[in-house]
């Protein structure tokens, strides 16, 4: 499976880690890249914990709902999906310039923690808890092109193996799950 090179076993994030600064840091560096992140994973930036945030303030124009929302989310357990699956187009800070259409369950039932590491049980619906499915798999070492239906993964697959082997040109410091040493990229 794609990617899963790069996470043995996570273990749970605990109070001194510090590592949530450095994911809201990462995403924050990304937009000012100007690419449209809307959630990162300490996976991305090569941290083994469980933990994620969330910025679904991108979408405020179309859902004004999502105006202000933004969290994160220590050491994640989705306990439950609901609903029938619906398609959305996402893409992903870990693989640049490749967006796809993804069958997800609506409804999401998550238990987490904050940042006082404080218990939430909390449900969340349509953009939110896509957003957080997206991150959560990057927790078990799952991309979204592993969603995908096969055919259209094969299509892609010359694409993916050259963003994995660090065979793409982009402008900000990304890691290649391929590669046993961090990439940096123009
Ligand atoms: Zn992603």
């Amino acid at each position: 499976m794609l990617g899963s090179s790069t996470i043995d076993r996570l273990r749970d994030a605990m109070p001194t880690d510090g590592a949530g600064d450095l994911v809201h840091a990462a995403l924050d560096v990304a937009k000012v890249l100007g690419m449209e992140g809307v959630g990162l994973a300490a996976t991305q930036v090569n941290q083994g914990i469980r933990l994620f945030i969330v910025d679904a303030s991108p979408y405020e124009q179309d859902h004004p709902e999502m105006k202000g929302f933004k969290k994160i989310f220590i050491n994640p357990h989705i306990i439950e999906e609901y609903g029938e699956e619906v398609s959305f187009n996402e893409g992903c800070l870990s693989i640049p310039k490749i967006r796809e259409d993804v069958m997800r369950k609506p409804r999401i039932r998550i238990q987490y923690q904050d940042r006082e590491f404080n218990s939430y049980d909390e449900i969340y619906d349509d953009i939110p808890a896509r957003i957080i499915q997206h991150e959560y798999d990057h927790l078990e070492a799952k991309l979204f092109v592993d969603r995908i239906n096969p055919l259209r993964k094969i299509l892609l697959k010359k694409k993916l193996a050259d963003i994995m082997n660090g065979n793409i040109e982009v402008d900000y410091k990304m890691i290649f799950p391929g590669k046993k040493k961090k990439s940096i990229a123009r």
